[in-house]
């Protein structure tokens, strides 16, 4: 007895009498008249279960009488997933076993390291998950800077955690090497981080990375460019004045003035600068005065240029829940908001890479990129900080608990197991309301830290509005490419039921 597959998601295509119906784990998707998509939904043994939070979509009810389409539909509808003769448990463990492959085959990719020259910085961001380190005295032994040894033991570190992911010593393929921090382009730092980019490129083709607040950038001018620090993250939380109110120095004055002329430095040295600004409910309505700055001081211009916006997460004590935005709210308020100011269009939005992964839909043949789990957290992520801890998620860092491993004086790797395999068991199948969500592929079973956060447990689910997310995203990308002729090229590679 056929019954529809527990991973059909349902996506409305607007101005259309049709429906995209997307299967997560075979990746199809087939547009289809609405008659099929309704008959493909009176085979639903049940609702669809509810996550612990959130809600993963609306879905509407059933209208109309149901009248089967013919036999080759109903076949073809079976072969692309849609239907199955599987019952509820038995293509759940078959998920399960897929997950798990396609796990192991994430888990050969290169890993990626990021360094932690110090957990020192300069400003006291009331938001920062740091915060503590610098304010609370009994952390103040966290807050020394990286010693070249330490350099040097982990670069010895990598290639053996290289040659536990299946990469061989004589490889070719290029390093990724990340700074991350504290601030780790404090002016003081630069011989550790100079000593750094020195070894990664004695070491053979690489890229280096950086998250910084950009106040001091200034005195790594000339180890800044495509051949050295190629790309840097850097806050502005509004227009200046704003700005100035929430990353302030440890004296309370403002950043702005310091870190605008390095922007302008950086671009002009071929950086790629992406420009970050964290919005809650206080800032939200200056983007579009932050958006006029970016095109004043003519950054915009610039093909190394790039900015987006993040919501800012209740995660430490010192954020209010209330204040905060989820990733739809943001994104439908600032989606509004570029109607009445068309100039907010130079800020990146939460949700332009679903949407651009989205596009993948229509332009080739493929959906969006796979995800077992969440983030690299959970696969090839090691962050090193100066004592030579080895962490898998960035924002617990220098929280000795949660460290996945140690690099000895000699460059072994010590792993914690117990803690490394929390990290890294987590997948959209280890917890049991991802399991059964039809969107788990696509998101991945959202931010483990998150969910720890917010709902109890690191291996919850944390939806953040994901299922909306997903299907508004894929909606939006039809209609761009049904507003021009492209669409009707592209369209010829569905098969259309
Ligand atoms: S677990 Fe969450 S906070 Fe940690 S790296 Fe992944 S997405 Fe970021
Ligand atoms: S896969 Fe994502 S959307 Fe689905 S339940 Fe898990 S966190 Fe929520």
């Amino acid at each position: 007895m056929l019954r529809t597959s527990s991973y059909t998601i349902y996506v409305d295509l607007p101005c259309s009498q049709e429906m995209l119906l997307v299967h997560t784990y075979t990746g199809t998707f087939d547009k289809v008249s609405q008659r099929v998509a309704t008959y493909v939904r009176s085979l639903e043994v049940s609702r669809p279960p509810k996550p612990l939070y959130g809600q993963w979509s609306p879905e509407r009810a059933i209208e109309g009488e149901v009248t089967p389409p013919s036999d080759a539909t109903i076949e073809l509808l079976q072969k692309r997933g849609y239907l199955t003769s599987m019952t509820r448990a038995e293509e759940e463990d078959f998920f399960k076993r897929y997950v798990e492959k396609l796990y192991a085959l994430y888990a050969r990719r290169p890993p990626s390291f990021l360094l932690i020259p110090t957990y020192d910085c300069n400003l006291r961001c009331s938001y920062c998950f740091q915060d503590h380190m610098r304010t609370d005295k009994n952390f103040r032994h966290l807050l020394r800077c990286m010693s070249s040894s330490m350099v040097d033991r982990i670069f010895k570190a990598m290639l053996k955690i290289e040659s536990l992911h299946g990469i061989p010593p004589d490889a070719e393929s290029r390093r990724d090497i990340g700074l991350f921090g504290g601030e780790p382009l404090l002016a003081e730092n630069r011989p550790v981080v100079e000593y750094i980019i020195n070894k990664g490129q004695e070491r053979g083709p690489v890229r280096f990375w950086a998250i910084s607040n950009g106040t001091q950038l200034d005195a790594f001018e000339d180890l800044l460019g495509p051949e050295g620090l190629a790309a840097i993250q850097i806050t502005l939380d509004g227009p200046p004045r704003q700005h100035d109110l929430r990353r302030v120095d440890a004296a309370g004055g403002g950043s702005w003035d310091r870190i605008a002329p390095n922007v302008t430095m950086a671009l002009e040295h071929g950086v790629k600068i992406n420009l970050r600004t964290n919005v809650d409910r206080g800032n939200f309505e200056y983007l579009t005065e932050l958006a006029d700055e970016y095109i004043s001081r003519g950054w915009v211009r610039y093909p190394n240029f790039a900015s987006h916006v993040s919501p800012i997460r209740a995660t430490t004590e010192n954020i209010a829940p209330k204040a905060t935005f989820n990733s739809l709210e943001l994104d439908r308020g600032l989606r509004e908001m570029q109607d009445q100011h068309p100039n907010l269009k130079v800020i990146g939005l939460v949700d332009d890479s679903l949407r651009n992964q989205a596009h993948r839909i229509f332009t080739t043949r493929g959906l969006p990129t796979f995800k077992p789990s969440f983030c690299a957290a959970h696969t090839g992520m090691y962050i090193f900080d100066a004592f030579g801890d080895i962490y898998a998620c960035w924002e617990k860092t220098g929280d000795e608990r949660l460290k996945i491993g140690h690099v000895e004086e000699n460059g072994d790797v010590h792993f914690n197991s117990e803690i490394n395999n929390m990290w890294r068991k987590r997948t959209v199948a280890s917890n049991n309301v991802c399991l059964k969500c039809r969107y788990n592929l696509f998101c991945g079973g959202g931010c483990a830290v998150l969910a720890w956060e917010n709902q109890g447990g690191f291996y919850m689910n944390y939806c953040d509005g994901y299922a909306q997310r997903f299907r508004q995203s894929v909606a939006a990308a039809y209609l761009d490419f049904a507003s021009g002729n492209e669409l009707a090229n592209k369209t010829a590679a569905f098969c259309e039921l």
